[in-house]
């Protein structure tokens, strides 16, 4: 739908939300699970999950959208258009949180998409193409993994079947738990279009509130490869063994850390190299460690350079084994693809932000989010905005209301610049 025409438009009348009414609701809907520290413990299919879906329910019909969920608990919020025939735009996220979560994870997505429907009601604007909102189920993955379940099954990443009969820690399946908390929907959970799909999300990384932005214009997510790597040296006895007749997997791994990070710092700026897990056998102090295991975190916005960050690690090794009379073996445990979000998506952000007079920064993500099983069916974008340190999945995590009125707002026009301003 969007086309050069729609973007003049949207330059020429710019819309913003309600502040207040969008904190409001972000603040009411964190009064469910909320937390002794002001967070929220609100895990997915739980009551608590059943009393804010209800909640985000009651808003959406009242703000005149008809309501359906999915075979996987997906809950879509319709407000229609012009031309019902034309697939949505869709934009939302999720409101299941960690068990020390904040409020505005995944919330300000969602209530960010409701408000956009409130303020297009306000002014009487009607859409060319509908527009939903949706709530996508256990985004967090924290009871039931994996992450991202409702996006992914929606999208086809996932199989529905083997989804629903994942278990959580007591035994109970995700189809049990939708069913007791009655949002075992009957929409088909697959088989949809979308015209495009956005989400609003805090950073949860501190880029923004370093270079005092206001928005964070979503160009893509890093791809990522995860590795064990085991280091095999020989435990000695740390006095009588000579400095040069030791294989200390110990210092070999200390070597592997280093350039782990340099790898990353080398391909700069969308370069990350991490050890995160890191452990010495036989882990006493006065032997020298006869074995490593460790974790190494990769990650790249491009394909290419993360292949070459890949192979650059593997030639390192090999150095390694012979500076240090070491044997190592490395495993791949995780890969997943870069992406770049649709470039008429990021324009539409971009030119929202531009438009409103914000200052904006392109950005990748580094987490995963609904968006990004989304852009695998629709043209994609994302819209963040700082939050406080940088933190999140924290029950300290804050946000502005200035900051989150401007991303809401960038929504809203982004939305707009998709559906088509009918009248
Ligand atoms: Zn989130």
């Amino acid at each position: 739908m969007m086309n050069e025409m729609s973007i003049e438009k949207l330059a020429s009348e710019l819309l913003t939300v309600d502040r207040d009414r969008l904190w409001n609701s972000l603040m009411e809907q964190g009064r469910i699970g909320e937390t002794e520290k002001g967070g929220l413990n609100r895990l997915a299919l739980t009551d608590l999950d059943r009393q804010v879906r209800e909640l985000f329910i009651r808003w959406c019909t009242e703000a005149g959208c008809e309501v359906s969920v999915d075979q996987i608990g997906n809950i879509f919020a319709r407000r229609a258009g012009r031309d019902n025939s034309l697939p949505p735009v869709m934009t939302g996220s999720h409101i299941d949180t960690q068990p020390t979560g904040g409020k505005f994870d995944g919330c300000f997505g969602v209530m960010s998409g409701l408000e956009a429907i409130r303020r297009l009601n306000d002014l009487k604007i009607e859409t060319i193409a509908p527009i939903e909102v949706v709530v996508w189920t256990n985004e967090e993955g924290s009871r039931f993994p994996p992450c991202m379940m409702g996006s992914g099954v929606f999208t086809g990443q996932f199989d529905l079947d083997s989804t629903l009969a994942v278990c959580d820690s007591e035994g109970v399946s995700v189809g049990q738990a939708l069913q007791s908390i009655g949002f075992a929907g009957e929409r088909p959970v697959t088989g949809h279009r979308a015209s495009a799909y956005y989400e609003a999300h805090i950073e949860q990384g501190p880029v923004l509130e370093d270079e005092q932005k206001t928005i964070g214009v979503v160009i893509g997510a890093l791809g990522q490869k995860w590795f064990d790597l085991r280091i095999t040296g020989v435990e000695a006895h740390a006095g009588p063994t000579p400095m040069n007749l030791r294989h200390d997997a110990g210092l070999a791994a200390a070597h592997i850390m280093l350039f782990v990070n340099q790898l990353a710092l080398d391909h700069a700026p969308h370069g990350r190299g991490t050890v995160g897990c890191l452990e010495l056998f036989p882990g006493s102090r006065n032997v020298i460690p006869g074995q490593v295991d460790l974790s190494i975190d990769l990650r790249h916005l491009e394909a290419e350079v993360l292949e070459t960050m890949v192979q650059a690690l593997k030639t390192e090794i090999s150095r390694i084994e012979q500076q240090f009379g070491v044997s190592t073996e490395l495993k791949p445990t995780a890969d997943f693809a870069p992406l770049a979000f649709a470039p008429e998506c990021v324009a539409a952000v971009r030119g929202a932000s531009e438009s409103l007079g914000y200052s904006h920064l392109d950005i990748v993500s580094g987490a995963g989010h609904d968006a990004i099983f989304l852009a695998e069916i629709a043209p994609a974008g994302m819209i963040f905005v700082p939050c406080e340190g940088g933190i999140s999945h924290n029950e300290m995590e804050r946000a502005d209301a200035d900051d989150l009125a401007a991303g809401a707002s960038v929504l809203l026009n982004a939305l707009l610049a998709s559906a088509g301003r009918g009248a």
